[in-house]
């Protein structure tokens, strides 16, 4: 999927939970304090209850959010993220809210003013930086936690300095999650570029470049794969080798970029002829090709296999003035391999089969024969 900044997708929302649910232990730990501090709730005792409950039933909920989120999300994932996000901006309104309330009491201690004052400036900024994944949350989070004690305040004119601070520091929290969020999208992006860069290379390391087949790795990681998978379901599988004859006349006599060139019109060639989905082909080496075919009886191979070689025959490759023409030889070993069985065995087969097609003179098809 292509990238997309500001996209919250699920990977967005894990962050943001993860960034953000251990503060819940403070809001309650504070919470707590600031109730306790010059006995404000025998002051406040219907405040204090109401904020008491309200803060910890949000924290307890967004701890226990966090660890169902996997669950709530099997059930339906829409109603999951609005339920994240509204405890979240709940926490922030709820907060702002009791901030508020107590920085306007005639009677407040100033210590409680000053835990209040201390406390919503470090759990906002703590906010800001949780949320940067989501600029938006990030900016509304912070303004709604000071929104309500700045317009109270300045409203009643209750020590307007601190008033004036909090506009301030607002305006201070929204720059760096501004900036912060840009950061958190480049990284998030640099990450995508890299893994698509890695899958790429993880791709090519598997390809050969000139003929654009497989190579003698993957060769060795599909056999090893097709031949376990022949053994447990006990069906056939087919290996043939190709080798070009007379290819080194080309290159000595045409240069080796034709002879390049002539190795890649073969691989589409078997390419063309080999095109069932399990079908693999791959380039083993030099002008040696490996096929493998799962589950085709001898006599289909066989077939395959000479429509490929006569199709080969029949090319007069143009290379520039040039036209290029040889044949190539096949040697095939096919059966249903023991779970015991070695690979290198069938391999083998497939080679002393080649050999035998060369040496009865070449452009020729041999099966292995066990007797
Ligand atoms: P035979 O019929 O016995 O197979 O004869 P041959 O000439 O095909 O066999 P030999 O193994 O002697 O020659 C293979 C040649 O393939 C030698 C080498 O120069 C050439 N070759 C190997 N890899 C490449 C390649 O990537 N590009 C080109 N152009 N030639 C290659
Ligand atoms: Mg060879
Ligand atoms: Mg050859």
């Amino acid at each position: 999927m292509a990238f997309e900044r500001n996209r919250i997708d699920r990977r967005v929302i894990d962050d943001l939970r993860n960034r953000s649910t251990m503060g819940m232990y403070f809001y309650m730990a504070i919470t707590v304090l600031v109730l306790l501090v010059d006995d404000f709730y025998e002051r406040h005792p219907v405040f204090s209850i109401i904020f008491f409950s309200v803060m910890m039933g949000i924290a307890v909920f967004r701890i226990g959010h966090y660890y169902l989120f996997e669950k709530v999300d099997q059930w339906n994932r829409r109603a999951n993220y609005i339920l994240f996000f509204t405890s979240v901006y709940a926490t922030a309104i709820a907060w702002g809210l009791g901030f508020a309330y107590c920085m306007i009491q005639p009677d407040q201690s100033a210590m409680t003013k000053m835990l209040m004052l201390t406390c919503t400036a470090g759990l906002g900024a703590g906010g800001m930086v949780a949320f940067i994944p989501a600029r938006v949350l990030s900016i509304t989070y912070v303004f709604l936690m000071a929104a309500p004690a700045i317009i109270a305040m300045g409203y009643l004119r209750i020590d307007l300095p601190f008033v004036f601070l909090f506009i301030l520091w607002v305006f201070y929290m929204s720059i760096i999650a501004i900036r912060g969020n840009r950061e958190y999208w480049t990284a998030l992006e640099n990450e995508h570029l890299l893994m698509l860069k890695s899958e790429e290379i993880e791709k090519m390391s598997r390809k050969d470049s000139l003929t654009g087949l497989y190579n003698r790795k993957h060769f060795d990681d599909i056999f090893h794969m097709h031949f376990k998978t022949a053994a447990r379901s006990g069906i056939n599988l087919s290996l043939i080798i190709g080798d070009i004859d007379h290819f080194k006349p080309i290159n000595d006599t045409y240069g080796h970029l034709a002879g390049d060139a002539y190795l890649a019109s073969i691989a589409k060639i078997l390419s063309g002829t080999f095109q069932r989905e399990t079908d693999f082909i791959a380039r083993y080496g030099g002008e040696e090709f490996v096929i493998l075919l799962l589950d085709q009886d001898i006599s289909e191979t066989r077939r395959l296999v000479e429509e490929a070689r006569l199709q080969i025959e029949k090319l007069r490759f143009q290379y520039y003035s040039h036209r290029i023409q040889t044949t190539m030889s096949f040697g095939i070993a096919a059966g249903v391999p023991g779970l015991d069985d070695n690979r290198d065995k069938l391999f083998e087969k497939a080679d002393k089969a080649l050999y035998r097609a060369k040496s009865t003179g070449r452009n020729r098809i041999v099966v292995y024969d066990e007797g």
